[in-house]
């Protein structure tokens, strides 16, 4: 219930964030007649069923995308909580996750992932390590820096494949999950956008020159790992169960 509450909230940030706009007002309104949502309007997924996805006021079409965001954080939300355990430990894999989504729909979206998005957040995640005590601090830091120095490099050999919004996407990913937990989730992230680019050149979609956002494939990598934890982390690199990992 709450991955789909916050799932709606996210729907409104990626739609007003690459715009400079505040996510918080004017309150969510009808983008046709203006009109604002009451309460009753504002029920996740209910709502646009009970409303038959249109504006009561003025009966514009509503977007699937906002019952589909909602649908998407709030099975996220569960499989991390069962996947986890219901510990404030797990509130840190919920953050992670909330912030690669929203990177991952403007990303989609606009091509770009906002600073706001990575910055601050990677300082919340280093210092949320203090939960873990001081070694947990120093290993995401050595997350942060090894995650996103590793797709900096990648950025300049590539010129063009990965931008500064990916390394900046990733080095984020380290500071919240640390140096292995990160590295897994950019193995995923790569495997997992080989094979759609495969299928989407195979479908005729796209060619081998047109470019695809990395930054929904990084957000994939790290939800899997956010949900599956260390024995999808052992499956990416094998020899860690040997080092006590
Ligand atoms: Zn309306």
């Amino acid at each position: 219930m709450l991955g789909a509450q916050v799932g709606s909230f996210f729907g409104v940030c990626i739609h007003r964030l690459p715009g400079g706009e505040s996510v918080v007002w004017p309150r969510s309104h009808c983008p046709k007649c203006k009109a604002m949502l009451g309460p009753a309007e504002l029920v996740p997924v209910l709502s646009y069923i009970l409303l038959r996805g249109r504006c009561r006021h003025c009966g514009e079409r509503i977007s699937l995308f906002y019952p589909a965001m909602e649908v998407g954080v709030g099975l996220i939300f569960l499989l991390i909580v069962m996947g986890r355990g219901a510990t404030v430990g797990t509130f840190n894999y919920l953050v992670l996750a909330s912030l690669v989504v929203v990177a991952a729909g403007i990303d989609l979206g606009h091509g770009v992932i906002p600073d706001r998005l990575t910055l601050p957040w990677m300082v919340v995640g280093v210092a949320a390590g203090a939960l873990g005590g001081l070694r947990e601090v120093a290993m995401r830091m050595v997350g942060l820096f090894a995650c996103g120095g590793l797709v900096f490099l990648i950025a300049l050999l590539s010129r063009g494949g990965m931008g500064g919004g990916d390394v900046k996407l990733m080095a984020l990913v380290g500071s919240f999950l640390g140096p292995w937990g990160g590295l897994a989730s950019f193995m995923i992230a790569c495997f997992i956008g080989a094979a759609v680019g495969i299928a989407l050149m195979a479908a005729g979609l796209k060619r081998r020159k047109d470019e695809i956002p990395f930054g929904p494939f990084i957000a994939a990598g790290a939800i899997i790992v956010c949900i599956s934890g260390t024995w999808v982390i052992r499956l990416v690199f094998p020899w860690l169960g040997q080092v006590g990992f």
